[in-house]
């Protein structure tokens, strides 16, 4: 067996085992059969190794129980705020009024993830904070019955773009390695990729949405669930039973209870 070398092989372990207990879940073998979700589709997606800075101590015991691994993050929330600074990395910098990171809780379960900030993020400094927002604030509340404050958000770019423009593909460039470190410093559970353009950018994929989602996908060995964008559903209401269906299967995986179920 390779020898374990940094807390960073480690950690990656434990999410390994982590995700396997996830998915032994999801498939029945452990706690209550969940027969009607299917299986996860795998999608490769290129590793967070490839981005993670030096370890700076070495490895802990493999022996170490999953979730204490999980929890020895490399660099906190706020160190990688702090790395982002007064950011200049892109030209979104120059129109925004207040840089977006993310709210939330730093060890969060679950993770949504949207695309950038609307005119309302930007002017409170605040993901999901306008109409889309407090649409997804009732889905986390009203649905799955958990706490704004106890799941974490963000967004693939932290600065509004033009118009609500889509990001574009030097901002994401710019922008994404910040989102990995994030969600490497949270180490979620489940992320939710709120529509197509969170969704095809941690996925690096060109599948239209209604393809995605509802699927399970693999994410650095984190289980990603894509899902319609509240600003979708405020134009598509009908579309939101399919929004509370893939809901639903995320709550399943985390152990939620679902009402009536
Ligand atoms: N839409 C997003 O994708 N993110 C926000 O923060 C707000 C609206």
């Amino acid at each position: 067996m390779r020898a374990v070398g940094s807390q960073g092989e480690t950690r990656d372990i434990a999410r390994a085992l982590l995700a396997h207990v996830t998915y032994q879940r999801l498939l029945g073998a452990v706690g209550a059969p969940a027969a009607s979700v299917p299986m996860p589709a795998a999608m490769a997606v290129p590793p967070l190794a490839a981005e993670r800075p030096a370890p700076s101590a070495p490895g802990a015991a493999v022996t170490a129980p999953v979730h204490a691994a999980a929890d020895a993050a490399l660099e906190t929330l706020d160190e990688v705020r702090a790395d982002l600074g007064d950011c200049q990395r892109c030209k979104l910098a120059g129109g925004r009024t207040n840089l977006v990171y993310g709210v939330g809780d730093p060890h969060a379960r679950l993770v949504f993830v949207g695309e950038g900030p609307g005119a309302d993020e930007d002017a409170k400094g605040e993901p999901f904070v306008g109409r889309a927002g407090q649409l997804l604030t009732e889905i986390i509340t009203k649905g799955m019955k958990v706490r704004r404050q106890d799941v974490y958000i963000c967004n693939v770019v932290k600065c509004r773009p033009p118009g609500n423009r889509n990001p574009e593909p030097d901002e994401v460039a710019a922008c994404e390695p910040f989102l990995v470190r994030q969600l490497r410093a949270i180490g979620p559970e489940v992320i939710v990729a709120l529509g197509k353009f969170a969704a095809q950018t941690l996925l690096r994929s060109k599948t239209p949405i209604t393809q995605l989602r509802g699927r399970w996908f693999d994410y650095q060995g984190i289980m990603l669930m894509p899902t319609f964008h509240p600003a979708y559903l405020l134009r598509n209401p009908g579309d939101k039973r399919l929004v509370w269906e893939d809901i639903q299967k995320v709550m399943r995986v985390l152990g939620l209870p679902i009402a009536g179920k």
